[in-house]
């Protein structure tokens, strides 16, 4: 048996634990894990010219434009790992980005095959933010910062989600998965994996 394609996109707000879930299930699919976030914190500490333009951006918690998201996506998109699939996370984080991939993914004869989303109810986020911004891990990563990080993310991701489903509706063949994000790591990755 042929094992089918798996290209995700994973959602979730801030605290949700998205990133850590990207890299199990990246690796439990066998799938390159491309993190938006993570390239672009490489290119600042690489000090590259990328790495300078964004750098106070990243640092504020706003987002980096649409126009060097969708050019390094692309980028990384054409590799020929993301040939048998791929999960992205933190892209798209806007509506436009969302019609750049869509479109992008349509030369590529690739559609998206999942949207995942993590859901976590409010006061939880709330309460694992604040413990993340204690141990201050990431410069980005000041209470200040990632409040305003959670803003952005209702004001610009969200919509994204509502995007998906009018495509799915639409007649794409996008299958869209809600998976619960309360409890240890192993237990929501369990989850993932049975939802998909
Ligand atoms: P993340 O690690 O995904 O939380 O991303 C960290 C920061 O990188 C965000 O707060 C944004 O400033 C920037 N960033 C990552 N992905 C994107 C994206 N798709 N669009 C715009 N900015 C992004």
């Amino acid at each position: 048996m042929t094992k089918l394609p798996h290209r995700i996109v994973l959602v979730g707000p801030p605290g949700a634990g998205k990133g850590t879930q990207a890299v199990i299930l990246s690796q439990q699919l066998g799938i390159p894990h491309i993190s938006t976030g993570d390239m672009l914190r490489e290119a600042v500490s690489a000090g590259s010219e990328l790495g300078q333009q964004v750098k106070a951006v990243l640092d504020s918690g706003e987002l980096v434009s649409d126009e060097i998201l969708v050019k390094i996506v692309r980028e990384r998109l054409t590799n020929s790992d993301c040939q048998f699939g791929f999960l992205l996370d933190g892209f798209p984080r806007t509506v436009q980005q969302a019609e750049a991939l869509t479109e992008m993914l349509k030369e590529l004869a690739r559609p998206l095959t999942h949207l995942v989303k993590i859901i976590v109810p409010q006061e939880v986020l709330i309460a694992r933010i604040i413990s993340r911004a204690q141990e201050a891990g990431r410069s980005d990563d000041t209470l200040e910062v990632v409040s305003r990080r959670v803003q952005v993310y209702w004001e610009k991701t969200a919509p994204v989600i509502k995007y998906y489903q009018l495509l799915s509706v639409s007649g794409g063949e996008i299958k869209m998965v809600e998976v619960d994000g309360i409890g240890t790591v192993e237990e929501v990755s369990a989850r993932l994996m049975g939802a998909l």
